[in-house]
């Protein structure tokens, strides 16, 4: 069935089907390494290249296919590689596009890990990158080098939920033959399509909303035109940072109720930030639903709602951080984000502790912020158990 016309329900529910010969309902494991030839003219022919088949998993493998066409769909892309994690997509990015001599120009507020192994091992193999403030794009374009390969974007920024101008930056990028990279992980292809904005790649963790019920860790990258994709899908094969069928299984099982989750969680996340906003221990909330987000123009312009994810600011910094994390029962003291249920977290002692403090605070993220990514239990269960754990402070 064509589903590229499809509205984006219908597409999480169709893209990607397989039509095989006993007529699943659903897309079935192929748990297998390798693929049997018919003659060894197929063997040859597949080894060249003039062959469409399938031949080893760490290649290619139907259950992943099926999972790489539903997603390239979501995003409107050309096509999809899955990888065993997000950073395996982070990494097959880094080495697919850059080499010795090149410059790449991130958010400063990024990952914390997509930073680390950008300082830890690629700085060591002669390539260079800047961390700039990209919701001023003035930074990005004072940044640009000679050598300056790429433009990479987290929007929202994590865990600052920042957002970055999408229809600048590749405007920016453009006009200097630059790549554009987006993590689209805090928003899923239901909040934020960046290739629609002209943006060249785009990466999820799909560990997070994709996936949806905190059971996997993954990858997908999803590249706007056919010549990325093919250069990228070679770095994954020879990395051999591959997913694995039962892998791609739950995905493709999780996506299917992406929008459900979606709107669930943004509801429930409004109704926490309007609570926490009002909350006298809490100095501020920054969330795209409420009314006193200061980039509520640009959300709506790029976003189609406001996400499940917020930070907050406790008046009494750290300890009061500290209490609120020790008191928490529904929700789950825990990294990660986008699950079906609640997540909390510190980014100054958890996530982002590796960072020093002086670039914790240049990044803006202070000691007395917490990451609050919000689940779809019942919304008064959530807002009463931060309550009471407020309450300790
Ligand atoms: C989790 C995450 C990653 C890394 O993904 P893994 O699946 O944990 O390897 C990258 N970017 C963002 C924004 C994330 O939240």
């Amino acid at each position: 069935m064509k589903t590229k016309n499809l509205g984006f329900d219908s597409k999480l529910i169709h893209s990607g089907m397989i039509d095989d010969k006993y007529g699943s309902a659903t897309v079935p494991i192929y748990q297998t390494s390798t693929f049997k030839c018919k003659d060894l003219q197929q063997g040859a022919d597949m080894f060249a290249g003039n062959c469409d088949g399938y031949f080893y998993s760490r290649m290619g493998n139907p259950t992943i296919c099926s999972l790489e066409e539903l997603v390239a769909d979501l995003e409107n892309g050309y096509n999809a590689i899955a990888l065993s994690s997000g950073m395996g997509a982070v990494n097959t990015i880094y080495i697919g596009l850059l080499k010795n001599g090149d410059h790449l120009i991130s958010t400063d507020a990024v990952y914390g890990p997509s930073r680390l192994v950008m300082e830890k091992y690629y700085a060591g193999f002669g390539i260079q990158a800047d961390y700039v403030n990209t919701t001023n794009y003035e930074n990005i374009i004072n940044a640009i080098k000679p050598n300056t390969k790429a433009i990479y974007i987290e929007t929202p920024s994590n865990p600052t939920i920042d957002i970055t101008d999408l229809k600048k930056v590749v405007e920016i990028a453009k006009q200097n033959n630059l790549i554009t990279i987006v993590d689209n992980t805090f928003c899923s292809p239901y909040l934020q399509k960046p290739i629609d904005f002209g943006v060249d790649v785009v990466f999820h963790s799909v560990s997070k909303f994709i996936n949806g019920h905190a059971d996997i860790i993954g990858g997908v990258i999803v590249t706007r035109e056919k010549e990325l994709y093919k250069t990228l899908r070679e770095t994954m094969v020879n990395l051999g940072c591959n997913m694995d069928p039962h892998q791609a299984y739950l995905v493709i099982r999780g996506l299917k109720t992406l929008s459900l989750r979606m709107e669930r969680a943004q509801k429930n996340a409004l109704a926490v930030a309007e609570f926490l906003e009002q909350h006298p221990k809490v100095k501020w909330v920054k969330f795209p639903g409420l009314k006193s987000y200061n980039q509520k123009e640009l959300a709506k312009k790029q976003m189609k709602g406001s996400g499940a994810i917020m930070v907050f600011e406790l008046k009494d910094g750290f300890n009061a951080a500290k209490v609120l994390m020790n008191n928490v029962k529904l929700s789950m003291l825990a990294v990660s984000v986008g699950g079906v249920e609640t997540l909390i977290q510190h980014p100054a002692s958890m996530t982002h502790s590796k960072l020093s403090k002086e670039t914790r605070e240049k990044a803006g993220i202070t000691d007395g912020m917490v990451r609050l990514s919000v689940g779809i239990e019942s919304k008064e269960d959530i807002i009463s158990d931060l309550n009471n754990a407020l309450s300790k402070i």
